[in-house]
């Protein structure tokens, strides 16, 4: 028998996996979908310019990521995310025409550090002990509080891992954020820090089975519906507004919010949330990457930061990208493909390519705007949180926002007793 009812607003990764944590659990879901389809801001679709299928941006989890996992193996999805065998991250500095490539040993015991082939060139063991700082910081600490965020090893690695990691200028970024990630991946060692790339594509490796295991379940997802408003009575949500006649929200029925958090703060007056964002840049080229290009490529010096080698297409990812957004899309789009050639060390005429701005992709990850994080339960008894902006303890990533949708739905559990 079913126990209880949730309603999930918003079928981003969050939203999907609270609905799928509840269904699992017995509960009776809906989910409630504003945009025409799922996924959010991790979604695919074809793009008729490039005539191929493209994610809105180039997704990297780590092989560590258990909340990742967990969801892939509860929804079956058997597409394998693609990466390297080893956690090897190589560069090229396009300004010094130089290149390298940090290899991180598979094992927990961080022994690469003591090999000048796996470090970065230049660099000396006390370096990396100094990292030793960044395991553990408190909320109101940036990285530059812990570290100083000069030199080789910072220019040549920290800076733009860090950069990727929180989508923030590096040295501005929450120490505390910055700790969990790399207590997660690199204090687990190499095989938990084995960078992952959905493969086709974003919908492939998490939307598509979530939605074919919820439909399996007789969970109903309703997509192109907006939640306009929330109409509230005491300490609990009495009524939600979808845009005609409000409905009623039942004794036995709990709401999971899982929209974005300016979505989140205008329909919950009185809700601190994020309000401080960064953009992301990705530009998608149709050709196949040369036969020796890796999997990933870091990019120092030039504009694009990150190379992505997909059978079908090269893509180009740049982070904090707010002094981007603006700029005229063809003068982007050159700048991205001289980056490309000179990179991959290749000469050919700039084939037909898409450039995908998400000006607000992430909320900045400063110690002031985790501090505005809220958890997943609310001033109302039948209304959870959740989203990649709720306190996760992460920044906002796939991981951290499937943990949140999780949370919120052992929340909604202990209500309503599933
Ligand atoms: C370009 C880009 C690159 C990224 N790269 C990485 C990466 O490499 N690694 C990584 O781990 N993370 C990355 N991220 C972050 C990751 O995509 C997010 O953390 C994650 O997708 C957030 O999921 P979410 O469900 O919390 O939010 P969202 O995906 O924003 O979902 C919220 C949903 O709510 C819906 N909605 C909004 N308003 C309403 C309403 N009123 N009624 C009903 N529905 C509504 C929205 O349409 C949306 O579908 C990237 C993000 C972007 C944009």
């Amino acid at each position: 028998m079913k126990a209880g009812r949730a309603i999930v607003v918003g079928a981003g990764l969050a939203g999907l996996s609270a609905a799928v944590r509840l269904t699992e659990a017995g509960v009776t879901v809906r989910v409630i979908e504003a945009a025409a389809q799922a996924g959010g801001r991790c979604r695919s679709y074809h793009d008729p310019q490039i005539g191929l299928t493209i994610d809105n941006g180039n997704h990297l989890v780590l092989a560590g990521n258990d909340a990742v996992r967990r969801f892939r193996e509860r929804v079956g999805a058997d597409e394998p995310l693609s990466g390297p065998d080893h956690a090897d991250f190589p560069f090229v500095d396009l300004t010094r025409d130089e290149r390298w490539t940090v290899r991180i040993n598979d094992g927990t015991v961080p022994w690469w550090v003591l090999s000048r082939n796996r470090r970065v060139p230049g660099t000396e063991l006390r370096d990396y002990l100094a990292l030793g700082k960044l395991l553990s910081g408190h909320g109101e600490e940036t990285v530059s509080d812990r570290i100083h965020a000069t030199g080789t090893l910072w220019s040549r690695v920290l800076d733009p891992v860090l950069l990727a990691i929180l989508n923030t200028p590096a040295a501005k970024g929450s120490a505390k954020l910055t700790a969990a990630v790399m207590r997660e991946s690199l204090l687990r060692g190499g095989r938990a820090s084995l960078p992952r790339i959905a493969h086709p594509s974003l919908a492939a490796a998490f939307i598509d089975p979530a939605l074919g295991w919820l439909a399996s379940q007789g969970a109903s997802v309703t997509l192109g519906r907006r939640l306009r408003g929330i109409a509230v009575d005491g300490n609990r949500v009495a009524a939600l507004d979808w845009g005609q006649d409000p409905e009623a929200v039942q004794e036995d029925e709990a709401i999971v919010l899982a929209v974005p958090p300016t979505v989140a703060a205008t329909l919950l007056p009185g809700l601190t949330v994020p309000d401080a964002f960064h953009a992301i840049v990705n530009a998608h080229f149709a050709v196949a990457p040369p036969a020796d290009a890796p999997p990933m490529l870091g990019v120092l010096g030039g504009t694009a930061q990150w190379l992505f080698a997909f059978p079908d297409r090269i893509s180009v990812t740049v982070s904090a990208a707010d002094g981007l957004v603006d700029m005229e899309r063809d003068a982007l789009a050159q700048r991205f493909w001289d980056d490309i050639q000179s990179a991959y060390r290749s000469s050919a005429p700039m084939p037909r390519w898409q450039i995908v701005k998400e000006k607000r992709a992430t909320f900045s990850a400063t110690p002031e705007q985790d501090a505005r994080r809220p958890g997943a339960r609310t001033a109302f008894r039948n209304l959870f949180l959740a989203g990649d902006w709720t306190q996760t303890g992460l920044p906002a990533t796939i991981e951290g926002a499937i943990r949140s949708g999780e949370t919120a739905a052992r929340r909604v559990i202990e209500r309503v007793g599933a």
